[in-house]
């Protein structure tokens, strides 16, 4: 028997920010350098998926989130650890009116929309709004490290059933979620 070398795989190390249709390129300029500040992670924009038409629900005039992660995590090239994409279409999920994102826990995909974020009368402007989409990005990416919904208020994975909660909470984790991401990624290098 000879000594075979041994074959390293490349790691995948890539965060990717989709956009899905038309985004105004700061908003995803925005979410690549948070992202990567927060997760530590290189992170590049990259166009995986136009047309949603296939997650559209006539009756409700919305989109199912859960399909469209499906196929972002099927079409995210080998070096992508995680997606976000990022929509101006409304989201929903079967049980709940409207999401403001969704993630698969644990899994490669989420996604967030900005149409809940950044529109409307009482929207407190572009900066509240960018506030929040940079919120529920870290959120819903948290939850593809693996992070559950947090009981303490302040902490970036708090659940928010309306924007009060959203613009109420902080743009970081608490110290156990914190910890408990730092082990998740601690691990995935290993
Ligand atoms: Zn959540
Ligand atoms: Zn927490």
């Amino acid at each position: 028997m000879s000594d075979l070398p041994i074959i390293l795989t490349d790691k995948p190390d890539t965060i990717f920010v989709s956009p899905v249709g038309k985004i105004a390129p700061w908003i995803t300029g925005l979410i690549v350098e948070k992202m990567e500040d927060f997760f530590g992670f290189k992170t590049r924009q990259i166009s995986l998926l136009e047309d949603l038409s296939f997650a559209f629900d006539m009756d409700r005039n919305q989109y199912h989130s859960t399909l469209i992660l499906e196929e972002l995590a099927a079409r995210c090239p080998r070096e992508g650890l995680k997606v976000v994409a990022v929509t101006r279409e409304d989201l929903f999920i079967p049980i709940l009116t409207h999401v403001y994102g969704e993630a698969q826990l644990g899994g490669t995909a989420c996604i967030i929309s900005i149409s809940r974020l950044i529109t409307g009368s009482d929207m407190g402007g572009v900066d509240r709004g960018s506030t929040r989409i940079v919120k529920e990005a870290i959120h819903e990416l948290g939850h593809c490290f693996d992070l559950r919904h947090c009981e303490d208020e302040k902490c970036i994975m708090h659940y928010c059933r309306k924007l009060e909660d959203v613009d109420k909470k902080s743009n970081q984790l608490c110290r156990y979620c914190n910890i408990f991401l730092s082990d998740n990624i601690k691990i995935l290098g290993e």
